[in-house]
Formats: C-alpha cells, sequence, structure tokens
C-alpha cells in the first residue's frame, strides 16, 4: 500500500518564505537570499517525507506567491501593462503582477474556493500570446531528483485554470475561456514533455473544480483536455486530484472514462457522498488516491475509522491500487507540531498538523500493507477518547443557550431607513462620510510591544501607556486627515480573530500554527475545541480610551462570529453551525457592553461570510441561514441610534446579496477596487440596498499610492449607481500590512477626492 501527499505549505515551519520576501521586496537582501531560503525550505520538505517513507513526493507546490499566478508564468499570459517582453519570467515580472508596482496595480487576487487562501486571478482573452516561460516546474522536479528524491511534479490542470481565470480588461466578458483550451494545452504538452524528459513518471494535475457544479460544456472540456493531451501523457501515469468537497456523480463519470489518465485523487473528508460513487464502480486497472487524512484542518486523524474506510475501498480497487493520501493540499493547515511549546499536552495530543499528517498517511498506509504500528495506533485511540470525553470541552449551560436560539427569529425593532434617521441626528455626518476599516500600520515597534508584554517583560502599565500613545497618534492623524468616523486602528491586536479567541474560553492558540493567506501573508487560526463563552469585556477598555481623545465619532471594532468559525479551526465534534451561534452570544455581550460604555457605531466585521459558502449550490441555504442568523443576533439588543457596521472583503457577492441585506447592518463596508466593480453591477441591475454602504475606493493589498483623480472617479461611478445618502468613502480593507508612508498620502487623496465630489453635489 503506497502513500502520498497533495501539496504541502510552502511558507516554513517559522514562516522562514514570509521573512525571505519580505526582507527582498523591501531590498534588504538580494534575489539569491530569497532563492537559497526557498530551495532549503523545499529540500527539509522533500527530505522529510522521503524520511516518513511517503512514496509518491510532490514537487512543485513550492511557490513565491501562489500556484495559480505560477501556472500564469508557465503559460506567458502576463497582462500587457506589466511590460513584459518574452523571456523566463524572473521576480520582477512575477511579483509585479502579484503586487502591483510604483506604476500599474497588481492583478485581481481572489478566494481559492472555500478556504482563506488567495490566488491571482489570470487575465485571459483571445489575444495572449501563450509561451512556455517559466520552467519552474521542471527545475523543482530535478532539484528535488538531484536530493535522491523522485517527486510527483503537480501542476494546476489545464481546465481549471481557464475555469478560474476572467477576461482581460477590454476583453467582452461573454468571451469564452475555454476557448483558450487548444491554445494552452500546447503549452501544457512542452511542459509535460519537459517532465517526462528529465524522468517523472507520474504528474499530477489538480483539477478542483471537478467538485462545482459545473455545466456539461465546462465537464465536457475535461474530456477535450484530456483526450488531446493524451498522446504526450503516454508512458506516464497520470493523476486527476480533485478536493473540497463531494465530487458530483457526472464529473465523477466523466473523468473516470478518461483514458489518457490512470489515478484519481479524492476528498474522502467532505466527499462522504463520494465515498459511494466509488463504491458503486471505479475503472479497473486504474489507481484511487484516497484522501483520508484531512488537510483543512488540525485535528488528529481517526485512524480505526480511516482503516475502516480504506479497507472497504480496498475491496473495490485492489490493494495494489489503492494509495491513502490526504484530502486535499495541507497548504492549508499548520505546518509543524513540533514548534508548539505553548499548548498542553492534552490538548497537542488531539492535534496534527502538516508533519504529523504525513506521518499518519503513512501509517495507514504500512498498517494496510499488514505493518501496523500498534503503539502509534493506540496512542491515536486514546487520544480521541479522552477529546471525547473531557469535561473542557463541554459547557451545559452555554449548550443550552445556543440551542435556545435556533428556529426562532432575531432582528432589530425598526427598519434600517428609521435607524439611519435617528442615528443621523446623533452623529450629524456629511454627505459620503469618510471613513477606514480598522486597522492602521502595524510597525515593528508596535509588534515588539506586544510581545514583550506578552511575555511579561514589559509591565501592564507600559503597556497601556505605549498602545495608548499608539491610539493618540492614530486618532490624531485621522483627526488631522479630517476623516469623518474614526477609528482607534487596532494596535493591540495580532489578529482579527486571535485577539478575540485569546479572550474566549474554548479556543486554544498556537505560536507557530500558520497557514499561508496571499502572498507573504500568514494566519494564524485559533482552535476552537470547546464551548465558548466571554468571560468578560474584550474591547470596551481601548474603545472608551479611544473615544475620550476625539469628539468625533470612535467606532468600536469587532470581528463577527462567522468570520471566527471561518477563520479557525473549528472543532469537528459538532455542526458547525452550533458553534457559530456560541460565538453569536459571546459577540452580542460585547456589543451591549460597548454601547453602554458609550460608543455609538461598532463595526463587527464578517470579512469571511462569502467564504464559507459552501462550494455546491445545494448547501447555499442553509450556510447562509444560519450564519446571517448569528450576525443578527450579536446586534439585535441595540437602540435604534447605535449605527451597526459590518465590512467584508472581496465583492463576488452578486449571488449572495439578498443575504448580506437581510443581515440588516446600518453600514457595510466592502471591498471592490481589485474586482472591476462586479459589486456595483449588482446594483446596476436594480438591487435596492437601503442602509449605508461603502464600496472600497482603493486597494489596500498594494503598496500603490492611489491619485485623488482616480478616488474620485471611482466615488463618480459609485454615485451613478448608488444614492449619495447612502454612500460612504473608505478603503477596501483596514490598513495594517500598509506603511505610514503609503497611508498618509493615500487617505489625504481619499479625503480630497470626498470633498470635492461634496462640493460638487
Ligand atoms: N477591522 C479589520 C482591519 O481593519 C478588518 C480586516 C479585514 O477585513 N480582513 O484590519
Ligand atoms: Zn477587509
Amino acid at each position: 500500500m503506497a502513500s502520498h501527499i497533495v501539496g504541502y505549505p510552502r511558507v516554513g515551519p517559522k514562516r522562514e518564505l514570509k521573512f525571505a520576501l519580505e526582507s527582498f521586496w523591501d531590498g534588504k537582501s538580494s534575489a539569491e537570499d530569497l532563492k537559497k531560503v526557498s530551495a532549503d525550505l523545499r529540500a527539509s520538505i522533500w527530505k522529510q517525507q522521503a524520511g516518513v517513507g511517503i512514496k509518491y513526493i510532490p514537487s512543485n507546490t513550492f511557490s513565491y506567491y501562489d500556484q495559480v499566478l505560477d501556472a500564469t508564468a508557465t503559460l506567458g499570459a502576463v497582462p500587457p501593462r506589466y511590460g513584459w517582453t518574452g523571456g523566463e519570467i524572473e521576480f520582477d515580472t512575477y511579483f509585479s503582477m502579484a503586487r502591483g508596482n510604483a506604476s500599474v496595480p497588481a492583478m485581481e487576487m481572489t478566494k481559492w474556493f472555500d478556504t482563506n487562501y488567495h490566488f491571482i486571478v489570470p487575465e485571459l482573452g483571445p489575444d495572449v500570446n501563450f509561451t512556455y516561460s517559466s520552467h519552474k516546474a521542471v527545475e523543482e522536479y530535478k532539484e528535488a531528483k538531484a536530493l535522491g528524491i523522485d517527486t510527483i511534479p503537480v501542476l494546476i490542470g489545464p481546465v481549471s485554470y481557464l475555469l478560474l481565470s476572467k477576461p482581460a480588461k477590454g476583453v467582452d466578458k461573454s468571451f469564452s475561456l475555454l476557448s483558450l483550451l487548444p491554445k494552452v494545452l500546447a503549452i501544457y504538452k512542452e511542459v509535460v514533455a519537459d517532465l517526462k524528459a528529465a524522468g517523472a513518471s507520474w504528474i499530477q494535475f489538480d483539477e478542483p473544480t471537478l467538485v462545482l457544479d459545473l455545466e456539461s460544456h465546462k465537464l465536457q472540456a475535461f474530456t477535450d483536455a484530456y483526450t488531446e493531451l493524451a498522446s504526450t501523457l503516454s508512458g506516464l501515469n497520470v493523476l486527476i486530484e480533485t478536493y473540497f468537497a463531494d465530487i458530483p456523480a457526472e464529473a465523477y463519470k466523466t473523468i473516470t472514462s478518461l483514458s489518457s489518465v490512470t489515478a484519481y485523487g479524492f476528498d474522502l473528508v467532505r466527499g462522504t457522498k463520494t465515498l459511494e460513487l466509488i463504491k458503486g464502480g471505479f475503472p479497473s486497472g486504474k489507481y484511487l488516491f484516497a484522501g483520508v487524512v484531512d488537510g483543512r484542518n488540525i485535528w488528529a486523524n481517526d485512524l480505526a475509522a480511516s482503516i475502516r474506510t480504506l479497507q472497504a475501498l480496498e475491496d473495490v480497487v485492489g490493494k495494489d491500487k489503492l494509495v491513502v493520501s490526504t484530502s486535499n493540499s495541507l497548504l492549508h493547515t499548520a505546518v509543524d507540531l513540533v514548534n508548539e511549546t505553548k499548548l498542553d499536552d492534552e490538548i497537542k495530543s488531539w492535534l496534527a498538523f502538516a508533519a504529523q499528517k504525513v506521518v499518519e498517511v503513512n501509517a495507514l498506509a504500512n498498517a494496510l500493507s499488514g505493518n501496523k504500528d500498534e503503539a502509534f495506533f493506540s496512542a491515536n485511540a486514546a487520544a480521541l477518547a479522552t477529546r471525547k470525553s473531557s469535561p473542557r470541552v463541554t459547557n451545559e449551560a452555554v449548550q443550552k443557550a445556543a440551542a435556545a436560539l435556533k428556529g426562532s427569529d432575531h432582528r432589530r425593532a425598526t427598519n434600517v431607513s428609521a435607524r439611519l434617521d435617528a442615528q443621523q441626528k446623533k452623529l450629524n455626518l456629511p454627505i459620503l462620510p469618510t471613513t477606514t476599516i480598522g486597522s492602521f500600520p502595524q510597525t515593528v515597534e508596535l509588534r515588539r510591544v506586544r510581545r514583550e508584554y506578552k511575555a511579561k517583560k514589559i509591565s501592564e502599565e507600559e503597556y497601556v501607556k505605549a498602545i495608548t500613545e499608539e491610539i493618540r497618534k492614530v486618532v490624531e492623524l485621522q483627526e488631522e486627515l479630517d476623516i469623518d468616523v474614526l477609528v482607534h486602528g487596532e494596535p493591540e491586536r495580532n489578529d482579527m480573530v486571535e485577539y478575540f479567541g485569546e479572550q474566549l474560553s474554548g479556543f486554544a492558540f498556537t505560536v507557530n500554527g500558520w497557514v499561508q493567506s496571499y502572498g507573504s501573508r500568514c494566519v494564524k487560526p485559533p482552535i476552537i475545541y470547546g464551548d465558548v463563552s466571554r468571560p468578560k469585556a474584550m474591547t470596551v477598555f481601548w474603545s472608551s480610551k479611544a473615544q475620550s481623545l476625539t469628539k468625533r465619532p470612535m467606532k468600536g471594532m469587532l470581528t463577527g462570529p462567522v468570520t471566527i468559525l471561518n477563520w479557525s479551526f473549528v472543532r469537528d465534534d459538532q455542526p458547525r453551525s452550533e458553534t457559530c451561534y456560541q460565538i453569536a452570544l459571546a459577540i452580542k455581550n460585547e456589543v451591549e457592553d460597548l454601547e453602554k460604555a458609550g460608543i455609538n457605531v461598532i463595526q463587527i466585521d464578517e470579512a469571511a461570510l462569502r467564504e464559507g459558502l459552501p462550494l455546491r449550490k445545494s448547501e447555499h441555504a442553509h450556510y447562509l441561514d444560519w450564519s446571517v442568523h448569528s450576525f443578527r443576533i450579536t446586534n439585535v439588543g441595540v437602540q435604534d441610534t447605535t449605527q451597526i457596521h459590518t465590512h467584508m472583503c472581496y465583492s463576488h457577492f452578486n449571488d449572495i446579496i439578498h443575504s448580506i441585506i437581510d443581515m440588516d447592518a446600518d453600514v457595510i463596508t466592502i471591498e471592490n477596487s481589485r474586482s472591476d466593480e462586479k459589486l456595483l453591477s449588482v446594483f446596476r441591475e436594480g438591487v435596492k440596498y437601503g442602509a449605508g454602504i461603502g464600496p472600497g475606493v482603493y486597494d489596500i493589498h498594494s503598496p500603490r499610492i492611489p491619485p485623488t483623480e482616480e478616488i474620485y472617479d471611482r466615488i463618480t461611478k459609485m454615485l451613478a449607481v448608488l444614492e449619495k445618502n447612502i454612500l460612504w468613502v473608505n478603503p477596501d480593507c483596514g490598513l495594517k500590512t500598509r506603511k505610514y508612508a503609503e497611508v498618509r498620502p493615500a487617505l489625504t487623496n481619499l479625503v480630497t477626492a470626498a470633498k470635492r465630489i461634496r462640493n460638487e453635489l
């Protein structure tokens, strides 16, 4: 019985890649330094997997920024605005596409399926001149080979690549991206031939779009593509890897009929129905890569249960054709439990990060081959048993309160327009009020202060003084810039979820449990292991302090329940909705405490509501029902005069706009500038949004400073669609990743643009 890993985190056990990238971008280290750190990381990953005994070890799962951008580079599909003139794509062009540069904005970035990973969306059109322009896949393959490790190179599948791309600027929106398939395949053939020549005997094509609800012409593209590739692929073992959900029956039928494909990888953690499909028929003589070890979570595998699943599959596909695998790339889980020095032993025994999952996969494969590591299996069973019975997991009062919420409705008593009137009387804001999303730049100094306080190296008094000083600066800056609704800048927060999780019970924290979010950015999701409650107020101290420093309204700043849920590693022993309701009750208490403390504007960020949407449409309604309900629960108890804001990252909302309206917030600020105003089109098509709305006027993911004219144009475009009395002016998202040298001029331009339009209205 063989073992396989779909993909592996590249950031490094201690975020080595992040630091190397950022230092390179800042001009503090050379391209050679960056390449060296990266090569060392790749080598250590390959060696670990080889050392454990994994048979199919992936390569080309490393990336300097994003694997989809890597595919774009391979295909030479660089949008013309980056001025690339051909040849092998170097860092200059690559990072300009990823991050923008002084003169050109970055390419669009969007969520990778329902994860918190973001990929760079390819921009394609009939004129793209595809050329083989990055030899990264074959270079990585050779690099591993030089270390004595024969890997399975991983490529984004050609059909998924096209299905995940968008028509470039100026190209008709109805342009058929799939019409580019023959051109793209021509390059894939070159890549495959190159890999073959280098000695590869297996190739993995990641085709995760297969789990979506695809129309039949899209499914047909898979048949077309792998038929067209057949002669190039002959002599190779070809794995089509799918993940993140059940594969629909039609898609299953389509791919299992492909004669050029010899192996299929399925996510059997989320794909419980897929298991039935396989049992109902699997092509004889082909390999099944059974993804039984969860790549989306940090819980130790239930090895005994996995063995049962695998044994059942063995009967279907045959012992020599079954390969134990992960459900998806381990990119979406934390790297190595070994570096967790602060978790207690009990919780640690319940967990497995990427490095441990590799061991689990191998242990399962060995057990099925008759070499069961008894000690490993019994330790696993014992850990699972303590998790089930631990009193740290259960809080009956919380369980009852959350259960009581289900089935009932929670809504503020007054409708939104009456509330907005009441709020305006109190707040007295100009039209097109300006605001920001919450965070201000996080300086090295700030991080040091928080770190030293946590490590008890500085006293509480010193800490409070330092943070207060920072808040004062941020408030002064905003007053100087003449922003209308202020924020305190979130200097006390490491992360918008971690900050709350640390103060709630039922959460555990890692020190190095980082997961890549985009580029060099990582998040460290808390682990929700038990029932959630709020022992005491979490933000009232800082928000009141900030409000005391200004006469302008100061927004209280909270993270909403759905976002806390979606950005955490969630317990897998009860439905997600149940955990979400528990968090909603805790946030509700916080909202009410802020209101009592005199905070009149409270923003409850639901940055991640959209990304929690199940991949399959049939499951949307249920998710939206409990998630939107959870949001409303948090603020159902406030007065009309308290203005509830929410904020969302990313603007693919057209399909869920009615749920967003149903959240019943007074004001929503929403990402917009990187998405070609997809957001606005929904209003153009006639959806009425009665509440306040601030579509972001510039992209905070890029260091570029938006000129006043550009912001002015954006606001003008918005006014063509949205009424002036509901429009807010704000950036896309929080400013924590930016520098003051960027934020100050950007916000100056933002306020100038807003004022200019106000004068003209
Ligand atoms: N209030 C948060 C901030 O500004 C929101 C961040 C987010 O939406 N991701 O940092
Ligand atoms: Zn945001």
